[in-house]
């Protein structure tokens, strides 16, 4: 069993169980045989949230953001930058807190755009103010 890591796949949202050795080789989705890891943050919404926060093995770092935020669009390249980097150790993930408020408020975001990584459910660092996308790499290796 610590051989393998659920991964939640960004397309379909099914549970796939990779060999850890294999996390490198690109691999697909069991169910809708799309690529697990494309390299791009995918947009989390209320209905694929909690899977994807909670039934990962690997961290998952969301971008809570907004479309009026002028450094949240700044920061937008640095974090696509940054999750061509991280995956696949790392899932990372989007969150517009316009369209899904809830969750903004769930987590008690009070500034955006903040970062948050989350492990098994639980969250593990929070980090507000935009950063580059460098020093996001090297804030989510330091944190998880
Ligand atoms: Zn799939």
């Amino acid at each position: 069993m610590s051989d393998s890591l659920h991964i939640v796949c960004p397309h379909c949202t099914a549970v796939n169980r990779i060999a850890k050795q294999r996390l490198n080789d690109a691999p697909r989705c069991g169910k809708c045989s799309k690529a697990l890891f494309t390299d791009h943050p995918l947009e989390l919404r209320s209905d694929n949230f909690s899977r994807h926060i909670g039934r990962n093995d690997i961290p998952v770092v969301v971008d809570f953001w907004a479309p009026w935020c002028g450094p949240c669009k700044m920061m937008a390249p640095a974090f696509e930058q940054a999750a061509a980097q991280l995956e696949p150790g790392v899932r990372l993930a989007k969150l517009n807190t316009e369209s899904e408020p809830a969750i903004a408020s769930q987590y008690a975001i009070r500034s955006i755009p903040t970062l948050v990584i989350f492990e098994n459910g639980h969250e593990v660092a929070r980090q507000p103010g935009a950063m580059g996308g460098p020093d996001i790499v090297n804030w989510v290796r330091s944190n998880s």
